[in-house]
């Protein structure tokens, strides 16, 4: 129920109770009227019936000093007297009744009769002694039925008293009551309204007013604790609580606004963070592999719920090959041509505007087209590669700097991983023979010595001379001679093979290094060799090279030497082969062949 329909029901009872307790009031107040006249009434009764009582004895006393003494003096007083007595007699007759039952107006009827009768004969003794009678004067009142008469007066008349007190006591008591009962009412009423008054003024406070003020006082501690969840009360009224209601509105509005201001600029901070930290991890990469898994890890963070791949331009054949992919992209993931990208064809992020419609890319499947963001890879002014996202929305549209920001510092590593990679194979390849250089070699017998020295396992040590060589670049030339140096690379490298790793150890020198094999594994390995490179026929140009030998040291831990003198052990062999006469092998274990 409203509150304004309770008021007006509570106001209509109000002013019913009023009333009604006003008419208990005046209805209170007639009764004790009715008390009041009954008082009255008795009183002016009572003090004329005494009047006439005690006048009827004052009269009998006068009629009887006058008989008596016959003074004409007592004559007149006694006229005065009874004049005076008619005067009452006739009050007391005209007197309102009011109430008076029967009966006792015939008590007093008959007792004022009486007293009329006493009169007479006071009158008609007096009469007696003026006519010199006095004798029956006396005889008449002094007699004892003037006597009974007189008592008889005084009888009526207190009976009339005794009967009047009666009824009015009882008249009095009804007013009483009635009157108390009816004052009870009026104040039973009076206080019904005043608990009517004070409930609906509870009523309306706690609804209006107390209800309201927790209930804000509630949403204002949320607040303060930064809980903008809650629901700000909506009461429109128009007071202060509404008004109050209406600041919590607008200040729960703002702090949402700020809230998720701070939301946004936390997750920016975020996002930069996570840049930050890839460009970090992206510095320490040492291989491309590197690069791709610091991408896997970091783009489902810095683009989140935005599935991608990174792609890498392939030279042999000329297409984009995807490297790695993150968060499940819908489509396959088959290479294409550069061409069919616009990004890559225009050498910025395509579509330009995230959401607007645009030519899409051909690599892109229809279903995803509407959404992507291809973002090129460019080092250098040159295309490396490109990064393709899909389900970019508008609403993603603030963190699309930070995608080109991570494919500018993606391009930048790949671009550092290929001139990395480049100055290794420069710095730990040999040019011309694209054997393993001498840089190369301390590591490796490093790491195969120290394998060999934890598995037990031997490691064999070839050093390879070609034979003469001096005089093939003299009589042909140094191009020749280089050509004589990549044919025996060639044959090292084929004897090789996997089984171990052949270095480029000067000039025309060479060294391989063969993990698990023994003397006679070795032995093996360079009889191979010399009898390939003595098969060689070489020509450079028109001219035939002729024969080439080579002279071949080995040395085998831990059968020959320690670990520290393998190398120098084989070098001690291959002095011994030339200083045998060249073209063959000789093992630091004292075997060799012819
Ligand atoms: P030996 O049988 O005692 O080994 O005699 P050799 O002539 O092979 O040995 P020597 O050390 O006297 O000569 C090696 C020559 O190899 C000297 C150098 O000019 C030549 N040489 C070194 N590096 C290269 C190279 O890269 N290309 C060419 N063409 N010649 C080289
Ligand atoms: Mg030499
Ligand atoms: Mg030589």
């Amino acid at each position: 129920m409203r509150i304004a329909t309770i008021t007006n029901w509570a106001y209509g009872a109000t002013v019913c109770l009023t009333l009604a307790s006003g008419v208990a009031m005046l209805m209170a107040s007639s009764a004790e009227n009715v008390e009041r006249q009954a008082v009255e009434q008795r009183y002016v009764f009572d003090q004329l019936t005494e009047e006439v009582e005690v006048d009827a004895w004052a009269l009998s006393d006068l009629a009887r000093l006058y008989v008596i003494r016959q003074d004409p003096a007592v004559a007149d007083a006694y006229r005065q007297k009874a004049q005076a007595m008619v005067k009452i007699e006739h009050r007391l007759q005209k007197l309102n009744d009011a109430g008076a039952g029967e009966e006792e107006l015939a008590l007093l009827h008959e007792g004022l009769q009486v007293a009329d009768a006493l009169q007479d004969e006071q009158q008609s003794a007096i009469a007696s002694v003026g006519r010199g009678q006095q004798p029956q004067a006396i005889e008449l009142i002094y007699g004892e039925r003037y006597e009974r008469e007189l008592e008889q007066v005084q009888n009526q008349l207190d009976h009339f008293r005794q009967m009047l007190d009666r009824r009015t006591d009882a008249a009095i008591d009804d007013a009483t009551v009635k009157s108390r009962a009816l004052r009870t009412l009026s104040e039973v009423m009076v206080g019904l309204t005043a608990l009517m008054f004070l409930f609906v003024l509870g009523f309306i406070l706690k609804r209006r007013v107390l209800r309201p003020v927790v209930r804000l006082s509630d949403v204002v501690n949320r607040l303060a604790s930064q809980d903008y969840a809650v629901e700000a009360p909506d009461y429109r009224q128009i007071d202060e609580i509404g008004d109050m209601a209406q600041a919590i509105r607008i200040f729960r509005e703002n702090g949402l606004v700020r809230q998720r201001l701070e939301q946004e600029r936390d997750a920016d901070w975020a996002i930069r963070e996570l840049l930050a930290r890839m460009t970090q991890r992206l510095q320490g990469c040492e291989s491309v592999e590197d690069v791709l898994n610091v991408a896997r890890l970091f783009a489902p963070g810095i683009a989140p719920g935005i599935p991608g791949r990174l792609w890498l331009l392939e030279r042999e054949p000329w297409q984009m090959h995807c490297a790695a992919e993150w968060l499940d992209p819908q489509d396959e993931s088959a290479p294409f041509h550069p061409d069919q990208c616009w990004a890559v064809r225009r050498g910025q992020s395509h579509p330009p505007v995230t959401g607007e419609p645009d030519i899409t890319c051909y690599h892109l499947p229809d279903t995803c087209a509407s959404h992507s963001l291809c973002v090129p890879l460019i080092a250098q002014g040159e295309t490396i590669g490109l990064l393709s996202f899909q389900n970019v929305t508008p609403a993603m549209a603030p963190s699309r700097a930070y995608l080109e920001l991570m494919a500018e510092a993606l391009g930048l590593a790949l671009a550092n991983q290929r001139l990395r990679d480049a100055l290794l194979e420069k710095a730990l390849f040999d040019p011309l023979t694209n054997l393993r250089n001498r840089h190369h070699l301390e590591d490796a017998l490093r790491t195969q010595l120290s394998q060999a020295q934890h598995t037990g396992q031997p490691v064999s040590c070839l050093m390879i001379d070609i034979d003469h060589f001096k005089a093939i670049n003299d009589k042909f030339g140094h191009d020749a001679g280089d050509l004589v140096i990549k044919s025996v690379a060639t044959v090292v490298q084929r004897a090789v093979g996997d089984k171990g790793m052949a270095f480029r150890y000067g000039g025309e020198e060479f060294l391989i290094l063969l993990p698990g094999a023994d003397d006679a594994a070795a032995f093996a390995c360079a009889s191979e060799i010399h009898t390939n490179v003595h098969s060689l026929a070489l020509r450079y140009e028109l001219a035939e090279i002729g024969t080439v030998d080579v002279s071949i040291g080995i040395a085998s831990y831990p059968q020959h030497v320690q670990s520290d003198n393998l190398l120098r052990a084989a070098d001690v062999a291959l002095y011994r082969a030339k200083e045998l006469g060249r073209s063959r092998i000789v093992s630091f274990g004292g075997l060799e062949t012819g």
